[in-house]
């Protein structure tokens, strides 16, 4: 789960670490009345969960009261690479000497914690990554030893960080770190880390990114659920019950089994296509389940062929062919459909199909055939205005 910037800060303000007052502000009434129980001058921030909304125009810093009102009026609304800003975060600006860079992430390949650190934070960290990787210091953490403040420090001064900030990053960082372990997060990231022109250490922005598979352990992480900017698809399929995870390609996949609907995205992916979703629907593959699931996948509009892909071990392949029939009568479909149907009862089960078969409904008879065909029609995006573009 992504927390927004303000629910960061308020998880890092947990563990101590230096934030700036301020208030959340739904309406520029409420941005006015923050701005003026914070007093001038504020920032007024977007809250999307997104990256670089300096740079698209979300972060304004406001002299007075008119400024709250022009800055608050033109960021609530703006759309910031998709994101549409519903709530700012104002807050006691900041005067600002240097800002630096401070992140814990997981480095699953060495199975340690990763820090790392940069004297050159701030809006252009991407560029500096890609250009500069020297200027940012990285270091593995053992949970078992952890980091403490002289590891921290040596840490700080290896990234370069001014004299005068050495001391207060070493705190930061240390703090952050519990608020990494302690917190159960998969990644907290502090851009800009600034020294401030007084010579504090302080976070001026937050990234958190908390680990699910903690929840059971935070009842408190209850107050940042519903507030998250969640996928539209996976909305859709935890009401019907679904094992969903929404993707970006433009092939819709469901299979019968967690291994085999990762071994039809790997399949999909060999072939040269790209899968819009893991769905995983169990041993439940009849109408309700299909048609659920056929719902779900038609909602997304970057699918252009799906590709049902069942193994019938247990359950039996007629029994799951006449399902997707009457899911097909329920559900009307915006791309053609795809289907292998292999195991208990295959062949009964791609007769009832062929009574059905039509550009739109293909029947198939081996997992990379299918994923062949469903990856070329997707191509050819049948059933747009290209039809006949391929064969
Ligand atoms: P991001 O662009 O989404 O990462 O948003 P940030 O919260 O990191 O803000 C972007 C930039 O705005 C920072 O790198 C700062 O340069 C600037 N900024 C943010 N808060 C303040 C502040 O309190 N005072 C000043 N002077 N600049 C700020
Ligand atoms: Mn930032």
């Amino acid at each position: 789960m992504d927390l927004f910037e303000y629910q960061g800060k308020q998880y890092f303000a947990r563990y101590g670490i230096p934030i700036s007052p301020g208030e959340v502000a739904d309406t520029v009434e409420e941005a006015v009345a923050a701005a003026e129980r914070i007093g001038y001058p504020v920032v007024v921030k977007a809250q999307v969960q997104v990256g670089g909304r300096g740079k698209a125009g979300g972060v304004k810093l406001a002299a007075d009261r008119a400024e709250v009102e022009l800055h608050a009026g033109s960021i609530l609304g703006l759309d910031i690479k998709g994101h549409v800003v519903r709530r700012l975060w104002i807050e006691r600006a900041t005067d600002i000497e240097k800002e630096y860079y401070a992140s814990f992430t997981l480095d699953r390949a060495a199975k340690l914690h990763l820090a790392m650190v940069s004297a050159r934070g701030g809006v252009d960290i991407e560029q500096v990554a890609e250009e500069a990787p020297e200027a940012i210091a990285r270091r593995h953490v053992n949970p078992l030893d952890g980091l403490s403040l002289a590891d921290a420090r040596a840490l700080a001064e290896e990234a370069g960080l001014d004299v005068e900030a050495l001391d207060g990053a070493a705190e930061v960082l240390v703090s952050l770190y519990r608020c990494y372990v302690e917190g159960d997060a998969d990644l907290v990231e502090i851009n800009p880390l600034v020294l401030t022109a007084d010579h504090r250490v302080h976070a001026l922005d937050a990234k958190v990114t908390l680990d699910d598979d903690a929840a059971f352990r935070h009842p408190e992480w209850q107050e940042f659920e519903g507030t998250g900017e969640i996928d539209e698809r996976e909305r859709r399929a935890k009401e019907r019950g679904l094992n969903y995870i929404g993707l970006d390609g433009t092939v819709g996949i469901i299979a019968n089994g967690a291994g085999l609907a990762m071994s039809t995205l790997d399949v999909v992916n060999q072939v040269g296509g790209s899968a819009a979703n893991f769905l995983d629907i169990g041993g439940g593959a009849n109408a309700d389940v299909m048609a659920a699931a056929l719902e779900v996948i038609n909602s997304d509009a970057k699918v252009k062929a799906i590709l049902v892909n069942i193994f019938g071990g247990i359950v039996r392949c007629d029994e799951v062919a006449r399902g997707i029939l009457t899911a097909l009568d329920r559900v009307e479909l915006s791309s053609p459909i795809v289907l292998r149907l292999d195991g208990t009862n295959a062949k009964e089960a791609r007769e009832i199909i062929a009574g059905r078969s039509s550009d739109k409904i293909i029947s198939e008879p081996t997992m990379l055939s299918a994923a062949r065909r469903a990856v070329e029609v997707a191509g050819a995006g049948l059933g747009t205005e290209t039809v006949g573009g391929r064969s």
